[in-house]
Parts: C-alpha cells; structure tokens; sequence
C-alpha cells in the first residue's frame, strides 16, 4: 500500500474534482483504495509527503513510433513527404536490436516526462530484421511502462504508386496474417492488462483499400482497436483526392474505418463536415501538437474536435519527427496551439491535462481503468515536483504543471508500482539507455551508407 497525502491532486474525473491539500491511498491490488481532501487515514504502508507537489493520473501517450529514436536529426527542414523519402531507406535496414534500444530510451525518456502508458505505431518490418515487436515490448516490460504497441503495416511501394520504396513494403496477406499472428501471442484483454495490441496500417499513402478494409474486418473479428494516420498534411489530403477522389475522413468512412474503436494520428485537416463524423461515430484523435509544428503540417482543430465530443487524446508522435518526445510538453503545446489558432478561450489549463489523461485512456479503450483518479481505477499516477526554480511562485499548481517547464517527476507509478522515483527511472539506467541509443543509431547510419 502507498499512501501519497500533503499533495496536491488534479483527479480528472467527471466534475474535474480538485483538491489544494488532498490524499491519494494505493491499494495492494494495484488499484486506487480512496482519493480525497485532507490527510488519508492511518494505515500500513509506504508514506510519500507530497508538500510541493501535485498528483495527476500518469499521461497516455496515444502515438508515438518509437523505432525513430534511431534515427532522430535528420532531414529537419523537409515536410512530411520530403522527410518520409530521405527517411524510408534507413529504416528499410531495421533490425530487432536496433529497435528494442530505440524502444528502451523512448520509452524511458517518456517515464521521466511523466508518461504511464504509451502506445507505439510500428509499420517497418524488414525480411531479415527479427522481431523487432517482440523487441520493443520487451523494452516496454524492462521500463515498467503499460504499453499497447500497434502492429502496423505497408503495402503500397512506389511502383504501386504508393510512396514507400518497395524493398520496405510487405505484401498484402502477409500483413495481414502477421498481425493476427502479433493478436493471438501478446493483446491481454483484461481490465488489468499491461499489454495491448491494435491494427494499424499506416497511411492512405502507404497501404492499399484492401489492406485497411481487411484489417478492420480483422480487428472487430478479433476485438482489438484500429489505428492510422490520417489527415496529417495538405500532400495526404491531395493525394486522396487524386487517388480516390475524396478526402481522407471520406476515404477513411467508405473503408470502415470510423467507430469508437477507431483513433486516428493527426486529424490535422478535417473540414467541418469531418468532424461532425468523427463526432458522431466517437473515431477518437491523436493529436500531436509538436511533432505537426516540426513538419510545419499545420494546427490541429481542438476545440471544434472537443465541442463535437470527439475523443482527443495526446501523442508525442515518432521520435524523428519530434525530437524533444517528452509527453509533459505536449501539455503546454497543445494549450498553446489550440489559442494560437482560436484565442485564450480556445483551451484552458485543466482541458489540456484531460487530454494527456482522459482523452488519451479513451483513444485506447482503457476509460474505465486509466485516465483518472478515482477509486477502483487502476494507480497509474505521477507526482509532479513544482517547488523548483522553474515554478517557484506559482500557486496554482495546475498552471505551475502546464504552464510553466516541464516539472520533474518525483515518483510515478503503474499499477501501484514505482517507475520513476526522484526523477531517476527505476528499473533501468538511463545513462545506459542513451549509449545503447547511441550504439543503435551508429549501427544503422553505418548500414545505410
Ligand atoms: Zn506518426
């Protein structure tokens, strides 16, 4: 049991319930025993002083390609296409080792961002590079993060008019047998579980009619969620039209692919018409502030997606195109972003929060286990330290969190259990992280010339 009290505490549950000087009681089940005002009750157990801190439910971090963190860096002017050609040669060199290092130092940095739960959209499976998913999930079990990797998926190659090279595409019934595959060995049903599989074929672009049609038949066969990109650039929306003549969100409708078992990256150019869809079938967004900024692909619709009920959640996106990956920023970004777009009535402090939390636990499914702090719910939580220089004089602790620099994690927990402890992760070293990072990206420049 691990009672944190003295604290601050930002539930995000349905009324946004917050208290100045409240208590969180962790059960030994993994599961939050009680949350309230004042001091907790005596108990056994371990005791954290919260004094200066403030306790959210951990963030969920709702896409995210970590196999990039090898090759962060490069093509930093391009748009996403230009980045995406100089890119796809390297990564057509892939292998299990060089993902599994990759996936350990982004999922470890993202721990220290204040992250519990991260998805991961991997779509590069090259013929003799292992198995890089088995890779990245042991890196997820080594970190101690929650985690529901995608099994992603091309098979549209340029001489197809996709925009892949081809040597990186698979075929059709490959991939589509390879994810059943990745299905039946590691997605955990449970309410508990710690790992969780989705289908994801990558980009209207990259993958064929079939391939998505098939896939969604596949993941409502089986019960697993469905994810892709879409409506990330004005290239993709041209595209689209060339090709199917529609837009992405109608391309995406003639193929099954909107229901709340669907949430989609980006969601960046949607018209009106878009998302009163995505509203009303409840097709959740990713939306990825930082990483759309990079690209220069433009400024997600926030508000509108929130006042049609559209499930938005927070991703920090593939670690090459967004090479700071730190999910605590994309708090302040994504507030930023949406007043940049609609003005300081556009998002306050407490809706970006429920973004990283909330909105991403219903982007995976996960609402009525994570998201929150409620009783029952399972303790995926993070205490922030905000009694530093860097938010020295902010009372508002909320404001302090997302307003201010990005806060120091003093201890994070999944499932009752610490991943973070003082801002150092526990489970792995991060200085080790980085040289196997280093060692990962050297590996595969050096193939790739
Ligand atoms: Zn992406």
């Amino acid at each position: 049991m691990i009672v944190i009290e003295n604290v601050a505490v930002a539930t995000v549950d349905a009324s946004d319930s917050y208290h100045a000087d409240g208590h969180v009681v962790v059960g030994d089940d993994g599961r939050i025993a009680a949350v309230g005002a004042g001091p907790a009750a005596e108990g056994e157990g371990r005791r954290v002083d919260g004094a200066g801190c403030l306790v959210t439910p951990g963030l969920i971090n709702t896409h995210h390609h970590l196999y990039q963190w090898a090759t962060r860096g490069l093509a930093v002017d391009e748009t996403l296409f230009g980045w995406l050609k100089t890119l796809y040669p390297i990564w057509g060199r892939l292998d299990a080792e060089v993902v599994g290092a990759a996936a350990g130092a982004g999922l470890g940095w993202l721990a220290l961002s204040g992250c519990t739960t991260s998805m991961d959209h991997h779509y590069v499976f090259p013929r003799d590079g292992g198995d890089v998913l088995e890779a990245e999930i042991e890196a997820a079990r080594r970190i101690g993060l929650r985690f529901h990797p995608t099994r992603g998926s091309m098979d549209l190659g340029q001489k197809d008019g996709g925009l892949p090279p081809d040597n990186i595409v698979e075929s059709t019934d490959e991939a589509l047998s390879a994810t059943e595959k990745a299905i039946d060995r590691w997605h955990d049903p449970s309410p508990g579980a710690m790992l969780q599989i989705a289908v994801a074929p990558c980009s209207p672009f990259s993958v064929t009619e079939r391939l998505m049609s098939e896939a969604a038949e596949l993941a409502r066969r089986k019960g697993v969620r469905l994810h892709t990109h879409l409506a990330e650039t004005d290239d993709e929306e041209d595209f689209c039209r060339e090709r199917f003549g529609c837009t992405p969100t109608e391309y995406a409708e003639r193929l099954g692919w909107l229901g709340d078992d669907v949430w989609l990256a980006h969601g960046v150019h949607l018209d009106d018409s878009a998302i009163t869809k995505l509203g009303a079938t409840g097709t959740g967004v990713a939306h990825c502030p930082s990483s759309n900024a990079r690209l220069g692909a433009g400024a997600a619709r926030v508000r509108e997606l929130l006042d049609h009920q559209v499930p938005v959640g927070l991703g920090v996106d593939g670690s090459a195109s967004q090479e700071a990956s730190h999910l605590g920023e994309e708090l302040r970004q994504a507030l930023y972003t949406a007043r940049t777009r609609g003005g300081p009535g556009a998002l306050n402090a407490r809706e970006a929060l429920r973004l990283g939390t909330m909105g991403g636990a219903r982007c995976l499914g996960r609402q009525d286990d994570l998201g929150s702090i409620e009783a029952g719910k399972l303790a995926d939580l993070v205490l922030w330290r905000l009694d530093g220089l860097g938010h020295a004089g902010i009372d508002d602790r909320l404001a302090a969190l997302v307003f201010g620099p990005a806060a120091p994690v003093e201890l994070a927990l999944v499932g009752g259990r610490p991943v973070v402890e003082r801002g150092e992760l526990v489970h792995a070293d991060a200085v080790t992280l980085a040289r196997e990072a280093v060692r990962a990206h050297r590996r595969l420049m050096e193939r790739a010339t």
